[in-house]
Protein backbone atom coordinates (compact mmCIF):
# COMPACT_ATOMS: atom_id res chain seq x y z
CA UNK A 1 0.00 0.00 0.00
CA UNK A 2 1.48 3.52 0.40
CA UNK A 3 2.89 5.90 2.70
CA UNK A 4 -0.26 8.22 3.27
CA UNK A 5 -1.93 5.12 5.28
CA UNK A 6 -0.15 6.88 8.12
CA UNK A 7 -1.99 10.36 7.46
CA UNK A 8 -5.32 9.39 8.72
CA UNK A 9 -7.49 10.57 9.63
CA UNK A 10 -7.16 12.90 7.50
CA UNK A 11 -7.21 16.41 8.89
CA UNK A 12 -9.72 19.55 7.83
CA UNK A 13 -8.25 20.97 4.26
CA UNK A 14 -7.86 17.10 2.85
CA UNK A 15 -8.75 16.09 -0.57
CA UNK A 16 -10.59 13.01 -1.01
CA UNK A 17 -11.23 11.45 -4.23
CA UNK A 18 -14.05 10.18 -5.89
CA UNK A 19 -14.83 8.21 -8.97
CA UNK A 20 -18.29 9.16 -10.37
CA UNK A 21 -20.05 12.10 -10.85
CA UNK A 22 -23.44 11.93 -9.98
CA UNK A 23 -25.76 13.10 -7.84
CA UNK A 24 -24.55 10.83 -4.87
CA UNK A 25 -20.85 12.22 -5.14
CA UNK A 26 -22.48 15.44 -5.25
CA UNK A 27 -23.83 14.75 -2.15
CA UNK A 28 -20.74 13.48 -0.87
CA UNK A 29 -19.11 15.80 -1.57
CA UNK A 30 -21.36 18.22 -0.12
CA UNK A 31 -21.04 16.56 3.05
CA UNK A 32 -17.63 16.27 2.89
CA UNK A 33 -17.01 19.96 2.74
CA UNK A 34 -19.53 20.48 6.01
CA UNK A 35 -16.53 18.66 7.55
CA UNK A 36 -13.52 20.94 5.98
CA UNK A 37 -13.01 18.19 3.14
CA UNK A 38 -12.87 19.00 0.04
CA UNK A 39 -13.29 16.31 -2.80
CA UNK A 40 -11.79 15.93 -6.48
CA UNK A 41 -14.18 13.73 -8.98
CA UNK A 42 -12.98 11.56 -11.40
CA UNK A 43 -15.79 10.38 -14.12
CA UNK A 44 -15.51 9.85 -17.55
CA UNK A 45 -17.76 12.36 -18.62
CA UNK A 46 -18.92 15.51 -16.47
CA UNK A 47 -22.48 15.29 -14.12
CA UNK A 48 -24.10 16.77 -10.75
CA UNK A 49 -21.11 16.53 -8.57
CA UNK A 50 -18.72 18.50 -10.79
CA UNK A 51 -20.59 21.78 -9.42
CA UNK A 52 -19.82 21.34 -5.83
CA UNK A 53 -16.38 19.75 -6.30
CA UNK A 54 -12.88 21.63 -5.45
CA UNK A 55 -11.27 19.64 -8.63
CA UNK A 56 -12.06 17.36 -11.40
CA UNK A 57 -10.43 15.31 -13.91
CA UNK A 58 -12.33 14.35 -16.83
CA UNK A 59 -11.04 11.06 -18.35
CA UNK A 60 -12.16 7.04 -19.12
CA UNK A 61 -11.60 4.61 -15.98
CA UNK A 62 -8.89 2.81 -18.09
CA UNK A 63 -7.00 5.39 -18.74
CA UNK A 64 -3.46 4.43 -16.21
CA UNK A 65 -2.24 8.16 -16.81
CA UNK A 66 -5.10 9.82 -15.79
CA UNK A 67 -5.56 7.37 -12.61
CA UNK A 68 -1.80 7.81 -11.51
CA UNK A 69 -2.37 11.75 -11.93
CA UNK A 70 -5.83 11.16 -9.80
CA UNK A 71 -3.95 8.91 -7.27
CA UNK A 72 -0.74 11.18 -6.41
CA UNK A 73 -3.31 14.42 -5.71
CA UNK A 74 -5.43 12.61 -3.26
CA UNK A 75 -4.60 10.42 -0.14
CA UNK A 76 -7.72 8.14 -0.23
CA UNK A 77 -10.38 7.78 -3.31
CA UNK A 78 -13.77 6.27 -3.16
CA UNK A 79 -16.83 5.72 -5.62
CA UNK A 80 -20.32 6.73 -5.88
CA UNK A 81 -21.53 4.00 -8.26
CA UNK A 82 -20.62 -0.09 -8.27
CA UNK A 83 -19.53 -0.23 -11.83
CA UNK A 84 -16.55 1.02 -11.97
CA UNK A 85 -14.36 -0.97 -13.57
CA UNK A 86 -12.77 -3.34 -11.22
CA UNK A 87 -8.95 -3.27 -12.64
CA UNK A 88 -9.24 0.31 -11.97
CA UNK A 89 -9.76 0.14 -7.97
CA UNK A 90 -7.17 -2.66 -8.72
CA UNK A 91 -4.60 -0.11 -10.16
CA UNK A 92 -5.35 2.72 -7.88
CA UNK A 93 -5.16 0.40 -4.76
CA UNK A 94 -1.37 0.15 -5.79
CA UNK A 95 -1.13 3.37 -4.97
CA UNK A 96 -3.19 4.95 -2.76
CA UNK A 97 -5.96 3.43 -0.04
CA UNK A 98 -9.23 2.95 -1.77
CA UNK A 99 -12.55 2.34 0.53
CA UNK A 100 -14.39 0.43 0.27
CA UNK A 101 -11.74 -1.79 -1.49
CA UNK A 102 -12.17 -4.44 -4.36
CA UNK A 103 -12.36 -7.16 -2.31
CA UNK A 104 -16.13 -5.54 -1.50
CA UNK A 105 -16.61 -4.36 -4.79
CA UNK A 106 -15.85 -7.69 -6.51
CA UNK A 107 -18.55 -9.22 -4.53
CA UNK A 108 -20.92 -6.30 -4.88
CA UNK A 109 -20.94 -5.53 -8.43
CA UNK A 110 -21.94 -9.30 -9.50
CA UNK A 111 -25.18 -10.66 -8.32
CA UNK A 112 -24.01 -14.30 -7.92
CA UNK A 113 -21.35 -13.39 -5.82
CA UNK A 114 -23.24 -11.31 -3.42
CA UNK A 115 -26.26 -13.94 -3.10
CA UNK A 116 -23.73 -16.57 -2.29
CA UNK A 117 -21.64 -14.52 -0.04
CA UNK A 118 -25.24 -13.78 1.79
CA UNK A 119 -26.48 -17.48 1.89
CA UNK A 120 -22.71 -18.93 2.94
CA UNK A 121 -23.32 -16.47 6.25
CA UNK A 122 -26.69 -18.41 6.36
CA UNK A 123 -29.14 -15.69 5.00
CA UNK A 124 -31.93 -16.54 2.93
CA UNK A 125 -31.97 -15.42 -0.29
CA UNK A 126 -34.37 -16.07 -3.21
CA UNK A 127 -33.38 -19.10 -4.81
CA UNK A 128 -30.84 -18.69 -7.28
CA UNK A 129 -28.87 -20.45 -10.39
CA UNK A 130 -25.87 -19.19 -13.09
CA UNK A 131 -26.74 -18.68 -16.17
CA UNK A 132 -24.34 -18.98 -19.13
CA UNK A 133 -26.66 -20.90 -21.43
CA UNK A 134 -29.78 -21.06 -22.97
CA UNK A 135 -29.45 -24.75 -22.18
CA UNK A 136 -28.42 -23.30 -18.21
CA UNK A 137 -31.54 -21.56 -18.54
CA UNK A 138 -33.74 -24.27 -19.30
CA UNK A 139 -32.45 -26.64 -16.50
CA UNK A 140 -32.54 -23.22 -13.93
CA UNK A 141 -36.48 -22.94 -14.98
CA UNK A 142 -37.27 -26.25 -14.66
CA UNK A 143 -34.86 -26.76 -10.78
CA UNK A 144 -36.34 -23.70 -9.34
CA UNK A 145 -39.80 -23.19 -11.01
CA UNK A 146 -41.72 -20.36 -12.51
CA UNK A 147 -42.12 -17.36 -12.60
CA UNK A 148 -38.26 -16.50 -12.11
CA UNK A 149 -36.27 -13.38 -12.94
CA UNK A 150 -33.13 -13.53 -15.13
CA UNK A 151 -30.45 -10.77 -14.33
CA UNK A 152 -27.45 -9.94 -15.62
CA UNK A 153 -24.84 -10.94 -13.30
CA UNK A 154 -23.18 -7.22 -12.97
CA UNK A 155 -24.31 -3.94 -14.22
CA UNK A 156 -28.10 -3.76 -14.07
CA UNK A 157 -29.60 -0.88 -11.78
CA UNK A 158 -33.47 0.32 -11.54
CA UNK A 159 -34.59 -2.90 -13.39
CA UNK A 160 -32.38 -2.91 -16.56
CA UNK A 161 -30.82 -5.95 -17.08
CA UNK A 162 -33.65 -8.20 -16.07
CA UNK A 163 -36.09 -10.30 -17.79
CA UNK A 164 -39.33 -11.69 -16.23
CA UNK A 165 -40.02 -15.08 -17.23
CA UNK A 166 -43.88 -16.06 -16.42
CA UNK A 167 -43.60 -19.54 -18.68
CA UNK A 168 -41.52 -21.70 -20.51
CA UNK A 169 -42.19 -19.78 -23.54
CA UNK A 170 -40.80 -16.40 -22.26
CA UNK A 171 -37.77 -18.40 -21.76
CA UNK A 172 -35.78 -18.14 -25.42
CA UNK A 173 -36.97 -14.17 -25.14
CA UNK A 174 -35.66 -13.33 -21.92
CA UNK A 175 -32.12 -14.97 -23.00
CA UNK A 176 -31.97 -13.38 -26.31
CA UNK A 177 -32.09 -10.14 -23.54
CA UNK A 178 -29.06 -10.55 -21.75
CA UNK A 179 -27.29 -10.84 -24.90
CA UNK A 180 -24.27 -13.29 -24.06
CA UNK A 181 -23.71 -11.62 -20.69
CA UNK A 182 -23.47 -13.70 -17.34
CA UNK A 183 -26.35 -13.84 -15.97
CA UNK A 184 -28.66 -15.24 -12.53
CA UNK A 185 -31.69 -16.70 -12.69
CA UNK A 186 -33.82 -15.60 -9.30
CA UNK A 187 -37.04 -17.31 -8.16
CA UNK A 188 -39.86 -14.91 -8.00
CA UNK A 189 -40.44 -13.80 -4.52
CA UNK A 190 -44.18 -12.75 -3.61
CA UNK A 191 -42.45 -10.55 -0.66
CA UNK A 192 -45.34 -8.04 1.52
CA UNK A 193 -42.57 -5.08 1.32
CA UNK A 194 -39.49 -4.07 0.69
CA UNK A 195 -36.98 -2.96 2.93
CA UNK A 196 -33.27 -1.20 3.05
CA UNK A 197 -30.71 -0.90 6.05
CA UNK A 198 -27.93 1.43 5.41
CA UNK A 199 -25.00 1.01 7.94
CA UNK A 200 -21.87 2.13 8.08
CA UNK A 201 -18.12 0.41 8.88
CA UNK A 202 -15.15 2.41 10.04
CA UNK A 203 -11.30 1.43 9.72
CA UNK A 204 -11.34 0.25 12.84
CA UNK A 205 -14.53 -2.07 12.64
CA UNK A 206 -16.75 0.20 14.13
CA UNK A 207 -20.23 -0.32 12.79
CA UNK A 208 -23.62 1.53 12.88
CA UNK A 209 -26.73 1.50 11.13
CA UNK A 210 -29.26 3.64 10.42
CA UNK A 211 -33.14 2.37 11.29
CA UNK A 212 -34.71 0.17 8.32
CA UNK A 213 -36.56 2.01 5.49
CA UNK A 214 -39.27 0.97 3.44
CA UNK A 215 -39.11 1.35 -0.27
CA UNK A 216 -41.86 1.54 -2.73
CA UNK A 217 -40.74 1.43 -6.64
CA UNK A 218 -42.63 2.52 -9.80
CA UNK A 219 -41.75 1.67 -12.97
CA UNK A 220 -38.08 -0.32 -11.08
CA UNK A 221 -37.25 3.24 -9.70
CA UNK A 222 -36.96 3.88 -5.96
CA UNK A 223 -40.50 5.55 -5.33
CA UNK A 224 -40.80 6.44 -1.55
CA UNK A 225 -38.06 5.95 1.13
CA UNK A 226 -40.41 5.57 4.37
CA UNK A 227 -38.81 5.05 8.08
CA UNK A 228 -39.58 3.75 10.38
CA UNK A 229 -40.26 0.66 8.20
CA UNK A 230 -43.00 -1.05 9.60
CA UNK A 231 -41.05 -4.14 10.95
CA UNK A 232 -41.20 -5.24 14.35
CA UNK A 233 -38.31 -4.93 16.68
CA UNK A 234 -36.32 -8.50 16.37
CA UNK A 235 -36.91 -7.78 12.13
CA UNK A 236 -35.28 -4.52 13.02
CA UNK A 237 -32.41 -6.06 14.77
CA UNK A 238 -31.87 -9.22 12.04
CA UNK A 239 -31.94 -6.96 9.10
CA UNK A 240 -29.02 -4.91 10.96
CA UNK A 241 -27.40 -7.97 11.98
CA UNK A 242 -27.15 -9.47 8.42
CA UNK A 243 -25.79 -5.99 7.12
CA UNK A 244 -23.27 -6.11 9.62
CA UNK A 245 -22.17 -9.52 8.81
CA UNK A 246 -22.14 -9.02 5.12
CA UNK A 247 -19.71 -5.92 5.70
CA UNK A 248 -17.52 -7.48 8.48
CA UNK A 249 -17.22 -10.60 5.61
CA UNK A 250 -15.32 -8.14 3.07
CA UNK A 251 -13.35 -5.80 5.43
CA UNK A 252 -15.77 -2.84 4.64
CA UNK A 253 -14.77 0.59 5.11
CA UNK A 254 -17.54 2.90 3.94
CA UNK A 255 -21.30 3.25 3.94
CA UNK A 256 -23.08 0.26 2.54
CA UNK A 257 -27.04 -0.20 1.68
CA UNK A 258 -28.33 -4.12 1.38
CA UNK A 259 -31.91 -4.31 0.40
CA UNK A 260 -33.93 -7.01 1.43
CA UNK A 261 -37.76 -8.58 0.68
CA UNK A 262 -40.02 -8.91 3.79
CA UNK A 263 -42.69 -11.86 3.87
CA UNK A 264 -44.97 -12.26 6.27
CA UNK A 265 -46.11 -9.37 7.89
CA UNK A 266 -48.15 -11.43 10.27
CA UNK A 267 -44.87 -12.46 11.70
CA UNK A 268 -41.95 -11.07 9.75
CA UNK A 269 -39.70 -13.49 10.90
CA UNK A 270 -38.64 -14.39 7.17
CA UNK A 271 -36.66 -11.78 5.50
CA UNK A 272 -34.79 -11.99 2.37
CA UNK A 273 -31.49 -10.79 0.96
CA UNK A 274 -31.66 -9.32 -2.17
CA UNK A 275 -28.60 -7.27 -3.02
CA UNK A 276 -25.83 -4.89 -1.66
CA UNK A 277 -25.19 -2.01 -3.00
CA UNK A 278 -21.28 -0.66 -2.47
CA UNK A 279 -22.13 2.82 -1.54
CA UNK A 280 -24.55 5.78 -0.32
CA UNK A 281 -28.30 4.82 -1.57
CA UNK A 282 -30.94 6.38 -2.75
CA UNK A 283 -33.07 4.81 0.20
CA UNK A 284 -30.76 6.42 2.42
CA UNK A 285 -31.92 10.33 1.30
CA UNK A 286 -33.46 10.93 4.05
CA UNK A 287 -30.46 10.88 6.54
CA UNK A 288 -29.65 14.14 5.31
CA UNK A 289 -32.87 15.67 6.93
CA UNK A 290 -33.80 13.63 9.86
CA UNK A 291 -30.12 12.56 11.63
CA UNK A 292 -27.49 14.19 12.94
CA UNK A 293 -24.77 12.55 10.08
CA UNK A 294 -26.06 11.76 7.15
CA UNK A 295 -25.25 8.57 5.68
CA UNK A 296 -22.99 10.90 2.92
CA UNK A 297 -21.32 12.25 6.25
CA UNK A 298 -20.92 9.00 7.53
CA UNK A 299 -19.69 7.35 4.34
CA UNK A 300 -16.89 10.48 4.35
CA UNK A 301 -15.87 10.15 8.11
CA UNK A 302 -15.57 6.41 7.36
CA UNK A 303 -12.87 7.01 4.10
CA UNK A 304 -11.31 9.72 6.15
CA UNK A 305 -10.51 7.71 8.83
CA UNK A 306 -12.34 9.98 11.44
CA UNK A 307 -14.85 7.82 13.76
CA UNK A 308 -18.60 7.43 12.50
CA UNK A 309 -21.13 9.75 13.62
CA UNK A 310 -24.31 9.16 15.37
CA UNK A 311 -26.76 7.68 12.97
CA UNK A 312 -29.74 8.01 15.59
CA UNK A 313 -33.04 9.71 13.69
CA UNK A 314 -34.37 12.71 15.64
CA UNK A 315 -38.13 12.01 13.41
CA UNK A 316 -39.79 10.12 11.05
CA UNK A 317 -39.27 10.99 7.02
CA UNK A 318 -40.88 10.09 3.93
CA UNK A 319 -38.46 10.70 0.95
CA UNK A 320 -39.79 11.05 -2.39
CA UNK A 321 -37.55 10.89 -5.62
CA UNK A 322 -38.46 13.48 -8.42
CA UNK A 323 -38.18 11.71 -11.60
CA UNK A 324 -37.68 13.49 -15.41
CA UNK A 325 -40.89 15.41 -15.77
CA UNK A 326 -41.43 16.19 -11.97
CA UNK A 327 -38.44 19.17 -12.40
CA UNK A 328 -41.62 21.79 -13.14
CA UNK A 329 -42.91 21.08 -9.78
CA UNK A 330 -40.24 22.31 -8.06
CA UNK A 331 -41.51 25.84 -7.44
CA UNK A 332 -44.67 24.37 -5.45
CA UNK A 333 -42.43 21.92 -3.47
CA UNK A 334 -40.07 25.21 -2.38
CA UNK A 335 -43.14 26.62 -1.10
CA UNK A 336 -44.14 24.16 1.02
CA UNK A 337 -42.83 25.16 4.12
CA UNK A 338 -42.82 21.17 5.40
CA UNK A 339 -40.45 19.96 2.49
CA UNK A 340 -36.93 19.32 2.38
CA UNK A 341 -36.23 20.17 -1.33
CA UNK A 342 -32.86 18.52 -2.86
CA UNK A 343 -32.40 19.24 -6.55
CA UNK A 344 -29.27 17.65 -8.70
CA UNK A 345 -28.76 20.07 -11.01
CA UNK A 346 -29.36 18.18 -13.98
CA UNK A 347 -30.81 20.65 -16.59
CA UNK A 348 -32.39 17.62 -19.26
CA UNK A 349 -35.29 16.22 -17.20
CA UNK A 350 -35.11 12.96 -19.58
CA UNK A 351 -37.52 10.65 -18.36
CA UNK A 352 -36.76 8.47 -15.94
CA UNK A 353 -33.79 10.34 -14.99
CA UNK A 354 -33.68 10.76 -11.09
CA UNK A 355 -33.31 14.76 -10.86
CA UNK A 356 -33.94 15.43 -6.81
CA UNK A 357 -35.67 14.48 -4.09
CA UNK A 358 -38.13 15.82 -1.24
CA UNK A 359 -37.90 14.63 2.40
CA UNK A 360 -41.10 15.38 4.35
CA UNK A 361 -40.26 14.73 7.95
CA UNK A 362 -42.80 14.22 10.96
CA UNK A 363 -42.57 13.95 14.87
CA UNK A 364 -41.11 10.53 16.05
P1 LIG B 1 -32.88 -5.43 -8.18
O1 LIG B 1 -32.20 -4.78 -9.32
O2 LIG B 1 -32.39 -6.83 -7.88
O3 LIG B 1 -32.93 -4.56 -6.95
O4 LIG B 1 -34.42 -5.60 -8.63
C1 LIG B 1 -35.24 -4.48 -8.88
C2 LIG B 1 -36.62 -4.73 -8.32
O5 LIG B 1 -37.23 -5.86 -8.97
C3 LIG B 1 -36.66 -5.08 -6.83
O6 LIG B 1 -36.66 -3.90 -6.04
C4 LIG B 1 -37.96 -5.86 -6.74
O7 LIG B 1 -39.06 -4.97 -6.69
C5 LIG B 1 -38.00 -6.64 -8.04
N1 LIG B 1 -37.35 -7.94 -7.86
C6 LIG B 1 -36.04 -8.22 -8.03
N2 LIG B 1 -35.77 -9.52 -7.77
C7 LIG B 1 -36.93 -10.09 -7.43
C8 LIG B 1 -37.33 -11.42 -7.06
N3 LIG B 1 -36.44 -12.42 -6.99
N4 LIG B 1 -38.64 -11.62 -6.77
C9 LIG B 1 -39.54 -10.62 -6.85
N5 LIG B 1 -39.24 -9.35 -7.20
C10 LIG B 1 -37.96 -9.08 -7.50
Amino acid sequence: MTSSASTFPLPPGSTIGILGSGQLGRMLAMAAARLGLKCHIYADGPGPAFDVAAATTIAPYEDETALAAFASAVPVATYEFENIPLPTVAFLSNRIPVRPGAQALAVAQDRLNEKTLARDLGFMTADFAPIDSLADLEAGATKLGLPAILKTRRFGYDGKGQAKILSAADIKSAHATMRGQPAILEKFVEFQSEVSVIAVRGADGAFAAYDATENVHRNHILHTATVPANLKPKAQSAVIAAAKAMAEAVDYIGVLAVEFFALDMARQEVLIINEMAPRVHNSGHWTIDACTTSQFENHIRAVAGWPLGSTARHSNAVTTNLIGADHDGWAKIAADPGAALHLYGKNDARPGRKIGHVTRLSPK
